[in-house]
């Protein structure tokens, strides 16, 4: 892991990671000129690009510049209460162009040189059912793709939204203007779209997440759907029809088998196989359709890798206990029913909808449920960091970590809306000890968080690097 200087002091890539998620930086214009046909540099903000610490460390790039511009754009009553905040929104970090390549600078001084992701044309597909990838799903990382809501918030739309949330803000304004929420998305166009990042993209991990629900009924359906959208995905043979070298030496399903197996038996309850996602890139003779077919090498140049490894689930903590079960067993690896703040006081303002309708109890009911039912680290709980004081981050994260839940963290970005009327994040003293405590509990209570490259904004994976000493 890298260190750098910063302010007179030493940090290392996790401590840079949390500055310039929660800072964003700006980009040069160059750097968009010389790399985004080259590379995944996108200037629609809906496409969250992300650059690569020169240690492999995955980093959102937020470009404050367009994010000023995007909100100063849309003329709506919230965001020119936003735009008062711009002043607090300077960044100190930027990203230029030197030597050729992409460089890291904090105010004038050169930190690092970074690399951006290998080029590709998902923010530009529609599926099968004219959906179109970019504004439903993004890529992030090397090895991720990620659903940031697949269905509305009722919370939200019933005037509760989480303040840091963007989702929840246009839920909210939605509905406050009587407009109708846009529907759930459709089970083929996850699968497809999830489908095409793996096959093409080498991408092993998926986000399901969605809006909270009052009693954590209505999203069910919509889960199990997307879940056996999901299935032909696990441990499925790659185009030569050989078995995955890595993801099939490694993953399995809960039920222990190899999931080539798992695969190949799986049956919607009327007897059809529900390879919805296989079917849809697959030609009537069973062969892969088009590029996937042609592929031989991701763009990164590795084989294909044509495996979900990890198919995180981010839902509201259900009254009915059964439906985590039978989530578990239609593939879902981790479950997630996220506190986002452990201070009572600060989350029944911050998080007022999960306070009033969930309930502090029935998260930690449901996740303690998982946890000893399906194991360590299968339940997980996200925690904002910088919003609440650091002594409360520490007593809810060591109070799940006793229990066998992993703490999960995820760096507040202040630039998508006020908290308690701040958009203030906090200095690095706070993200080193947050790294400091997240990967003692992580050794002392034998959590593991997805080993995989990064994501764009959380840092449990990178911490878990840092405590094994990556
Ligand atoms: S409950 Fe909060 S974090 Fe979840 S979608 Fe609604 S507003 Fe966003």
């Amino acid at each position: 892991m890298n260190s750098y200087r910063y302010d007179g002091a030493e940090i290392d890539s996790v401590e840079l990671k949390a500055l310039l998620v929660s800072r964003g930086l700006k980009v040069d214009k160059d750097v968009y000129r010389l790399f985004s046909e080259t590379h995944r540099l996108g200037v629609d903000p809906r496409e969250c690009n992300c650059i690569i610490l020169s240690d492999g460390t995955i980093v959102q790039l937020t470009d404050m510049g367009f994010h000023l511009k995007y909100l100063s754009g849309i003329l709506s009553w919230n965001n020119l209460k936003l735009l008062r905040y711009a002043s607090k929104l300077a960044t100190p970090f930027s990203l230029r162009v030197s030597d050729g390549k992409p460089a890291l600078f904090y105010n004038n001084n050169y930190i690092d040189t970074i690399s951006l992701p290998p080029p590709t044309d998902f923010y530009r597909r529609r599926t099968a059912l004219g959906t179109r990838f970019v504004g439903n799903s993004v890529l992030q990382g090397l090895d991720w793709v990620s659903f940031q809501c697949l269905w509305p918030c009722e919370y939200a739309a019933g005037g509760r939204p989480c303040q840091f949330c963007f989702s929840g803000g246009d839920f909210e304004t939605l509905a406050k203007k009587g407009k109708p929420l846009p529907p759930a998305l459709d089970a083929a166009d996850v699968g497809e779209i999830t489908g095409y990042a793996v096959r093409e993209l080498g991408v092993s991990g998926v986000q399901l997440t969605g809006g909270s629900t009052m009693d954590g009924k209505s999203e069910a359906r919509h889960i199990r759907e997307y879940l056996a959208a999901l299935e032909g995905l696990r441990g499925e043979a790659d185009w030569r029809g050989e078995p995955q070298g890595k993801a099939a030496a490694t993953s399995r399903p809960p039920n222990g088998e190899p999931q080539g197996k798992a695969a190949a038996t799986s049956r919607l309850p009327n007897g059809e196989p529900h390879d919805k996602a296989a079917a849809i890139s697959r030609l009537p003779n069973g062969e892969l359709q088009g590029k996937a077919a042609a592929t031989s090498r991701l763009p990164n140049g590795e084989p294909p890798r044509t495996a979900l490894n990890e198919i995180l689930l981010y839902i509201t903590p259900p009254n009915d206990r059964g439906l985590i079960d039978e989530y578990f067993a239609l593939g879902a690896t981790r479950v997630a029913c996220s506190l986002e703040l452990w201070d009572t006081e600060l989350a029944k303002t911050v998080t007022s909808g999960k306070v009033a309708f969930t309930t502090r109890e029935r998260h930690l009911d449901i996740l303690a449920y998982i946890a000893e039912k399906h194991g360590p680290s299968k339940a997980f709980s996200n925690f904002i960091i910088g919003i609440e004081p650091f002594e409360s981050l520490s007593r809810g994260a060591a109070h799940l970590a006793e229990r066998g839940i992993l703490p999960t963290a995820s760096v507040w970005m202040p630039m998508g809306r006020p908290v308690l009327g701040s958009m203030t994040p906090p200095g690095v003293d706070y993200y080193r000890r947050t790294k400091e405590l997240f990967a003692e509990l992580y050794t002392k209570h034998r959590l593991t968080p997805p080993e995989t490259r990064g994501l764009n904004v959380c840092i449990e994976s990178d911490i878990l690097r840092y405590a094994s000493g990556g």
